[in-house]
């Protein structure tokens, strides 16, 4: 730390993000990221002649993309913000829609590792609300409350999602507050609750290209809500930083939404593939939830989460280990491809046997 730091910042512990390693060729199970590559439209936008013209700023106003999300969602496009990043539009509702002691925010003690830190950030108060013991969310803990509510449905790294009317319920519930739901995984088999911004002006859906459109190195975010809730959002990011999206994950995203088929159907693969590998990892005495998203979480009582981490990254294959006591036994295993989830079985059976002839 330098002694110029703004003395706020001092005690800030930043977001650790995962690893991405470049010692050697992992199998990369840890980010969360899609296995599978753009579809061809979305390289063939990039190749095209707008490389040529990277001298040019982008647009700001982001209008294709826009025109292109609004109709895939059959909103307006004044009604959908994009950015630079999930973790962008994140960021900025907890400039935007959080306040120090007077708007305070509650999200779930086990969730995305970022709420957090943006709350510290942002010098916000914030109640981590503890899950059931099943690590499901308890619904009535975020109705009638005075903060913000901030949620990830499928909760990340539980993947453990709400039916689209517990969603409601929350909205419904805090009409005076700003609801953000954060739909990163959505794809993978959760409900969206996009649908409920029409009737809802206290609703803020957050999605990702990340994940199921394979564009996670791109960086693209997207927002859909009230068109005052999306005018906010402008605002900060037209105060911070406006051409945030570079002129080529703009054409990339635009193509990513026209070629939605290719990408539902990745997703439909890597459902069953999730389906399968859960299936093996209980045969091999796993307890693992029931994820929605398109990683696993899981743990044995044959070995311990930090213990197999490290032994599977010996074997050249990562996946995410969280130090938290409440979930240190687990491990949060991306949906890769079939061989890629092979190869982790085949390596899990290996380890847990050479660990029963150690104690045999
Ligand atoms: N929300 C959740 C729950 C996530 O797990 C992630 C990915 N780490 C993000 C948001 C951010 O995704 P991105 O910035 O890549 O859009």
């Amino acid at each position: 730390m330098s002694r110029f730091l703004n003395s706020k910042y001092c005690e800030l512990e930043a977001y650790t993000p995962g690893e991405q390693p470049t010692d050697m060729k992992y199998i990369k199970l840890n980010t969360n990221e899609s296995p599978y590559p753009p579809s061809q439209s979305v390289l063939d936008a990039v190749n095209s002649e707008a490389v040529s013209i990277l001298n040019l700023y982008s647009d700001p106003t982001c209008k294709s993309l826009k025109a292109a999300i609004a109709d895939l969602f059959s909103k307006r496009p004044e009604n959908v913000f994009v950015s630079n990043g999930s973790d962008d539009i994140l960021n900025f509702s907890f400039m935007a829609f959080c306040e120090s002691a007077k708007r305070k925010v509650r999200f779930p003690e086990i969730s995305y590792g970022f709420y957090s830190v943006y709350a510290e950030l942002h010098g916000v108060e914030y109640t981590a609300v503890p899950l059931n013991d099943d690590f499901s969310i308890n619904v009535k803990d975020y109705c009638h409350n005075d903060a913000t509510v901030v949620i990830a449905n499928p909760n990340a790294p539980t993947g453990l999602a709400l039916m689209l009317d517990e969603v409601e319920t929350i909205v419904k519930a805090n009409p005076d507050q700003l609801v953000l739901i954060d739909e990163a995984y959505v794809d993978f088999g959760g409900e969206s609750a996009c649908g409920l911004t029409e009737k809802y002006d206290n609703l803020l859906v957050v999605g990702t290209f990340s994940k199921s459109r394979s564009l996670a190195g791109a960086r693209l975010g997207y927002a859909i809500a009230n068109k005052d809730i999306i005018a906010d959002l402008e605002k900060i990011k037209y105060s911070t930083n406006p051409y945030n999206i570079n002129r080529l994950t703009l054409l990339a995203g635009e193509a990513a939404v026209r070629d939605n088929k290719y990408y539902m159907d990745n997703c439909k693969r890597i459902i069953e593939t999730r389906e399968y590998t859960q299936k093996e990892l209980v045969r091999l005495g796993f307890y693992v939830t029931d994820s929605k998203a398109n990683f696993i979480f899981a743990k044995s009582d044959d070995i311990g989460g930090e213990e197999l981490y490290t032994k599977l990254r010996a074997r050249g294959i990562l996946v995410r280990h969280f130090t938290k006591e409440k979930i240190k036994d687990f491990n949060r295993i991306t949906v890769g491809t079939r061989e890629q989830m092979q190869a982790l079985l085949d390596a899990i059976r290996e380890i847990l046997e050479e660990k029963k002839n150690e104690n045999s």
